[in-house]
């Protein structure tokens, strides 16, 4: 087997499910499965599982000569985590895992290294490997969905900070006085660009007795009241639906100028839901980003779609496998 051939286990693991991959170095998965997390039945049965995933997958692929011997294993995990160690840090969805880690588990039955990390920042790291921006040496990745997070990667390095908790994007301030986030901070990126944010912005219009045809497209449910809800009603003309889609545009563009202001990276990545719900106007999200950066990113200002999609998360675990190979 020549190095070019070479494949890592990927695994990325949220709070409802696992998922792992064999994937070859130039990023290509060749196998893959997915079973769900059950955090609650503790991290122990969850990291046996998880094994028996990874051991399931290329049996049967092969070219009878056996099961590739993957060079190790990478892990993208939603935090806080200590990237050397693996251990939880009072996560907010894997709650019962706290101060605990797979990493030991994990390596003495598989037999092979184990590394983890942070899943936004392992995001960020997939598109220095992979895809249109790889060899960037300065990424800011940023994910505007459900919430908001990023990943950093400065002259090279993964930026992870003192304690792991670097790169908590969604929480800086863009609109003083606006609305909170669930951490309660006053007007951060998350409580005034989320898809819950928008939705929340949406419904406090409705609130206040203004017509909207945001009501009618979500049947009169105010749980169906979503971002994709609000950018279709704006598309079709309605006035509080733009006002509430513009607000959210002059969020993400603070957000997004103050990042390239401070890390000023060859390419600024943007995923998540509200974003690629976004795609058709990106015009006006590279308009908002200039308007709140500086003069030298006028011209340019760097700001891009993912093109890794929902494979980011294993794609940055096979990265970082293959960064650790000795
Ligand atoms: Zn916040």
């Amino acid at each position: 087997m020549s190095s070019k051939d070479a494949v890592a286990v990927a695994a990325d693991i949220g709070g409802t499910q696992m998922r792992a991959a064999l994937v070859t170095r130039g990023g290509e998965l060749l196998d893959r499965g997915a079973i769900d997390t059950h955090p609650d039945d503790g991290i122990e049965i969850a990291a046996s599982r998880l094994a028996e995933l990874v051991e399931s997958l290329g049996n049967g692929n092969g070219n009878g000569n056996g099961r590739v011997e993957p060079i190790g294993m990478g892990i993208s995990t939603a935090g806080p985590i200590d990237p050397d160690t693996g251990t939880y840090k009072n996560p907010p969805n894997l709650g019962a895992w706290d101060e605990k880690s797979m990493k030991p588990n994990l390596a003495s039955r598989l037999k092979i290294p184990v590394q983890i990390g942070h899943d936004a920042t392992l995001a960020a790291f997939a598109e220095t490997q992979f895809g249109p921006h790889r060899g960037a040496q300065n990424l800011v990745y940023v994910t505007v969905s459900t919430g908001v997070g990023g990943g950093i990667i400065a002259n090279g390095e993964m930026v992870t900070g003192a304690e792991g908790h670097a790169g908590e994007v969604g929480h800086i301030t863009v609109i003083p006085g606006g609305q909170r986030c669930n951490v309660g901070c006053d007007g951060c990126f998350e409580g005034n660009a989320s898809g819950p944010s928008i939705a929340k912005a949406a419904l406090a219009h409705i609130d206040a007795g203004e017509t909207t045809a945001i009501w009618e497209m979500a049947g009169h449910d105010r749980e169906r009241v979503t971002s994709k809800v609000v950018f279709q009603a704006a598309d079709a003309g309605d006035v509080v639906a733009t006002a509430v889609r513009e607000h959210a545009v002059k969020a993400i563009g603070i957000g997004l100028g103050s990042l390239l202001n401070i890390f000023d990276p060859e390419a600024l990545v943007v995923g998540g839901g509200v974003a690629q719900g976004l795609a058709a106007r990106w015009d006006e999200v590279v308009s908002s980003v200039k308007r709140f950066s500086l003069a030298h990113f006028q011209h340019n200002p760097r700001v891009h779609l993912t093109t890794l999609g929902d494979d980011v998360g294993l794609l940055g675990a096979a990265g970082l496998a293959f960064r650790h190979e000795r």
